[in-house]
């Protein structure tokens, strides 16, 4: 037995990955889930049917008045023994995560912790679904506001973070109410399965949540939100499902909340702490591989500093250790697919092609497994392919400017505004720099802007919402006004 099969072994409940009404069932067909390290058969999981997606429907509103009448301090107490259990299983989840999503041991780990956040932060919001009691300006009546759960909710989510966007999404839809289905990524729902079998052991009654893999994410999607039962959808994917989905919601009037592509902008000013820079420029990139919607997608640095940077970054990248996730010494893991490592060749040629010179790397790494050399490019026109598009993967494409307002203008010249990055030692000039940055989060001498207290989410073409912070809940809450005469 591989490592990575054994870590999927010791997670249990992975037979199925159709979870209705508290039961784990079985469907006629299968898929397999592969590891992207060495292309290993790992898992079959149930491919459900859109009659099989309905049935969970059918059980998510049946428990949904039911659920939405548990008192908030009970919701939370499941929530929270959730997180412990959570904690205490850190080592299994985190190779389960590794096993079939590929990501170093290390950051699986991170990512545990990250997306246990979630469920604590939750547990503690749960009890402050706060109204209002108000007296209108004429005097004549009183104004009482609650907020109350939206309803049933279709939770999407991608294969990048297959345990923290869950429990994101999760861990505010049981807070405030609501009962959902989730739908995981193809690539990457043993752990999604095993966290749901976690939240049943943790006390959550039958049906608040159900579970549903499937090869044919558009058409049940579609169906579920065709259906009218469904009040909102939480997606966290491409900007290309995302606005399929949008377009779908309108049938129903169903709320969306999207977590969409990036384009992050990683400007370093002429008065950064260079080496400081170069530390946050390699969490920035590196961290999943540099699959990340908010992975630093354009390193633009000052003239001044440029080379100085450059050096020591292409430096750093050259010496990673790029191996399977589960491996000790492993620093790097393999890219998703190979549809994924082509694209990033392909990105790699187009930029050289324009110009650009690569410091480091450049290739894919012949299998098994896809893998793609960590890669440092400098001279990146602004005219390139990965200038404008999400590179998804391990390259760092530098390109110079000469003053910040021009930083500023081509940091906004895209379609994206998920998260921008800014290093300088100047607190004024920076402060003002990331108000004049459209972006939903900026990291201010900072590589990682995730944490569960904070609103995470983007604008323009990023998407619609947040996540997380005191803001998360509310996307799964509707606001009523009882208006009274007195
Ligand atoms: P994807 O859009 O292909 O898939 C995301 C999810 O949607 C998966 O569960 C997939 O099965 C499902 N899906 C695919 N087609 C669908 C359809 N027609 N209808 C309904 N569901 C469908 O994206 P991906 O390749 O899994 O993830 C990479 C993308 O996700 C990147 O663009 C990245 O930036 C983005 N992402 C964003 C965030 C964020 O918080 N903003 C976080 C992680 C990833």
């Amino acid at each position: 037995m591989t490592v990575a099969t054994e870590a999927v072994h010791t997670a249990a409940g992975l037979a199925s990955g159709l979870l209705v009404d508290g039961e784990w069932l079985t469907t006629e067909s299968t898929f397999g889930v592969v590891d992207p390290a060495t292309g290993e058969m790992l898992a079959q999981v149930a491919d459900a049917s859109v009659e099989q997606g309905i049935a969970a429907l059918d059980s998510i509103n049946n428990a949904a008045a039911g659920w939405a009448g548990v008192p908030s301090r009970d919701r939370g107490e499941i929530l929270r023994r959730a997180f412990d259990a959570l904690k205490a299983q850190r080592e299994d989840f985190a190779r389960l995560i590794s096993a079939e999503m590929g990501k170093p041991l290390a950051e699986a780990r991170a990512e545990v912790d990250y997306g246990a956040e979630f469920l604590r932060w939750y547990s503690e919001e749960a009890v402050r679904l706060e109204g209002d009691y108000r007296v209108s300006p004429d005097g004549g009546s009183r104004l009482l506001i609650s907020r109350r759960p939206i309803g049933p909710c279709l939770l999407i989510t991608p294969w990048n973070f297959p345990l923290a966007m869950a429990t994101r999404k999760i861990g505010a839809a049981l807070a405030a109410g609501c009962t959902a289905i989730v739908k995981p990524a193809g690539q990457t729902p043993l752990t999604t399965i095993k966290f749901a079998q976690l939240l049943l052991d943790a006390g959550l009654p039958k049906g608040v949540l159900n579970v549903v893999t499937t090869t044919g994410s558009g058409r049940l999607s579609g169906a579920l939100l065709a259906d009218g039962r469904i009040r909102k959808i939480s997606f966290t994917g491409s900007t290309g499902v995302g606005r399929l989905l949008i377009s779908q919601c309108g049938q129903n009037i169903v709320r969306p909340s999207m977590e969409l592509g990036g384009n992050a902008p990683f400007i370093v000013d002429a008065d950064a702490d260079v080496a400081r820079a170069v530390d946050g420029a390699m969490v920035a990139k590196m961290r999943n591989m540099g699959e990340a919607c908010t992975a630093a997608n354009r390193f633009l640095v000052h003239s001044a500093v440029i080379d100085e940077f450059s050096t020591l970054f292409a430096e750093r990248m050259g010496t990673l250790t790029v191996g399977h996730g589960l491996d000790s010494d492993t620093q790097v893991g393999p890219v998703i697919d190979d549809a994924a490592r082509n694209t990033l060749s392909a990105l790699v040629e187009d930029a050289v092609e324009r110009g650009a010179e690569i410091r480091t790397g450049g290739h894919a790494i012949d299998g098994p497994g896809t893998f793609f050399e960590p890669t440092v490019l400098t001279g990146v026109p602004v005219e390139s392919r990965m200038f404008g598009e999400e590179i998804f993967g391990p390259i760092a494409g530098v390109t110079a400017f000469d003053d910040l307002d021009e930083a500023v203008r081509l940091a906004n010249s895209t379609e994206y505004g998920l998260a921008a990055y800014l290093y300088s030692n100047n607190v004024e000039r920076s402060l003002r720099t990331a108000e004049r940055l459209d972006f939903g989060m900026v990291g201010l001498n900072r590589a990682i802007v995730s944490n569960a207290a904070a609103p995470f989410g983007g604008i323009k073409q990023s998407g619609l919402g947040r996540e997380g912070g005191r803001e998360g809940i509310n996307d799964y809450l509707d606001l009523q006004y009882v208006a009274i005469d007195a």
